[in-house]
């Protein structure tokens, strides 16, 4: 994939820690007392520290990929925290039904209770990714933590599925420099998403939603979709009548659905 470049090990998020902690060390040594310059550069610092944790296309910590070449007229489409019994199966029938492929970044502990499920995605023609062993922010607070909860979802894929995802989606899109750390060592690449639905608030007239991304979609987007509710028995996402009507106006539009990877020719 060629925007994964290898996550360096300093970011302009870094640079911006250094200027900040830099002023503030001169201001001591000087003796100067902080005025507005102060104030600038501590709410740069501070809105830098957020728009590089909670937005995957800042590339604050990790060189994520948001989207993909838009030479061909394709999108992905990608799907979270699954595999569900309850949910899942409908996704990849309706995906079948059109001709269509996907990305599910799915849960290791999901994985390992619903086995077979993580083969249908696989025989399906779909691409797995790992969205972590848990969905909890805290299993990426550490880098232990971080690698642990990747390493062990793609552990529980290569047994289920005999696959080793090389793609990973932190959950709630957060990054990290514990996520930085783990993606260094084991040499995976983060995905992000260029289009966000909303689906799995689970409420809304799903047409209506389905017509609103169909309205934003261009080629080398990628939509961030959801096949099951976080945790098990949660509220249901959209769901099928939803990726219905998706996928039929992504074809009036001449788009084409495939996976991640496809997206970017492999
Ligand atoms: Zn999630």
């Amino acid at each position: 994939m060629s925007a994964a470049a290898p996550t360096p090990r300093v970011s302009w998020v870094d640079a911006l820690c250094a200027t900040a902690a830099t002023w503030a060390w001169a201001d001591v040594l000087l003796g100067r007392a902080p005025g507005w310059p102060e104030a600038a550069l501590g709410a740069l610092w501070l809105g830098g520290l957020v728009l590089a944790s909670t937005t995957l296309a800042a590339r604050g910590y990790v060189r994520a990929v948001t989207r993909g070449p838009s030479a061909r007229p394709r999108v992905a489409l990608s799907f979270d925290d699954g595999p569900d019994p309850a949910t899942t199966q409908a996704v990849l029938d309706t995906l079948a039904a059109h001709g269509a492929r996907a990305t599910f970044f799915v849960l290791g502990a999901k994985v390992d209770a619903h086995p077979a499920l993580a083969r249908r995605i696989r025989d399906g023609g779909c691409e797995l990714g790992v969205h972590g062993y848990e969905h909890s922010w805290r299993a990426w607070a550490t880098p232990g933590r971080a690698r642990a909860s990747l390493e062990r979802a793609q552990a529980s894929l290569e047994r289920a599925a005999g696959v080793r995802p090389r793609l990973v989606r932190p959950p709630y899109g957060i990054s990290t420099p514990a996520l930085r750390s783990a993606v260094r060592a084991t040499a995976v690449t983060v995905v992000g998403w260029s289009i966000r639905t909303f689906d799995s608030l689970g409420r809304g007239d799903p047409l209506e939603r389905a017509r609103a991304v169909v309205a934003r979609a261009r080629p080398g987007d990628i939509v961030l979709l959801h096949d099951a509710p976080r945790t098990a028995g949660g509220r249901p996402p959209l769901g099928p009548a939803m990726l219905e009507a998706l996928l039929t106006g992504l074809a009036a539009k001449g788009l084409t659905a495939v996976s991640v990877s496809e997206l970017w020719g492999r």
